[in-house]
């Protein structure tokens, strides 16, 4: 439940950032006049992090279904016929469901770039894959200066990976105001 804002969008991005802002504050802490010292970064520990946050949140989801009374059926649906799906169930089992009308609210799945060579590096991953990386990378390309390649462009350099954008466009976030990108500029110019 919750889609990909909640399991693999959003909120663990929101989560690896956070964790990222305030190693950055703890860096910095002398500013204030505190004296911290930081002896790293245990990725387990935020990865764990993240997954408790995650689920606290998916079942806070589910538990608005049941006190809603809306009936959750785990599994693949597709279209049977005009009037009813059919679900394979998690179990493997089928059931037929019918229906008056029905809402498309199916997501989108990440597009694979036409760039000769993605496909078969096991190095490129997508969103999903870069909120579960099993170390902080040494070095990271991000591939696309948008809202999603920022902000894990953002989380893992301050986790400590060397990060490169490449972006195709005039400038970074190319869907939003060009003040934000200013803004961005300026901040990525701050040591962190
Ligand atoms: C890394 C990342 C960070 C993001 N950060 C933000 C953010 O900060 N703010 C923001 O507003 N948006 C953010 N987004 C975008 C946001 O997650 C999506 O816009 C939102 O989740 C779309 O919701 P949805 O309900 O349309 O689809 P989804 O959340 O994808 O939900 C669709 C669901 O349908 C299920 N499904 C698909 N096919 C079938 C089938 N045949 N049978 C049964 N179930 C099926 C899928 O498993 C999925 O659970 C982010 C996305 C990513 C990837």
């Amino acid at each position: 439940m919750g889609g990909t804002c909640l399991n693999v969008g959003c909120i663990p991005t929101k989560v690896l950032l956070h964790a990222a802002e305030a190693l950055t504050e703890a860096k910095h802490m002398d500013n204030l006049g505190i004296q911290v010292s930081v002896n790293g970064i245990d990725w387990k520990a935020v990865q764990s992090r993240k997954e408790a946050v995650t689920n606290q949140l998916v079942s806070g989801v589910t538990g608005l279904m049941k006190a809603n009374k809306i009936r959750v059926i785990e599994g693949t649906a597709s279209f049977a016929s005009k009037t009813a799906l059919e679900v394979v169930k998690k179990d493997g089992t089928k059931e037929n469901v019918p229906f008056d009308k029905v809402i498309l609210a199916t997501g989108s799945v990440p597009a694979v770039p036409p760039i000769p060579g993605v496909k078969e590096n096991a190095a490129c991953v997508d969103s999903t894959g870069a909120l579960a990386f099993d170390h902080v990378p040494e070095t990271l390309l991000v591939i696309g200066g948008g809202v999603i390649g920022m902000e894990l462009a953002t989380a893992y350099s301050r986790f400590g990976a060397k990060v490169t954008v490449v972006e195709a466009m005039p400038k970074l976030l190319p869907m939003m105001d060009g003040e934000l990108t200013a803004m961005l500029r300026k901040r990525w110019k701050l040591p962190v």
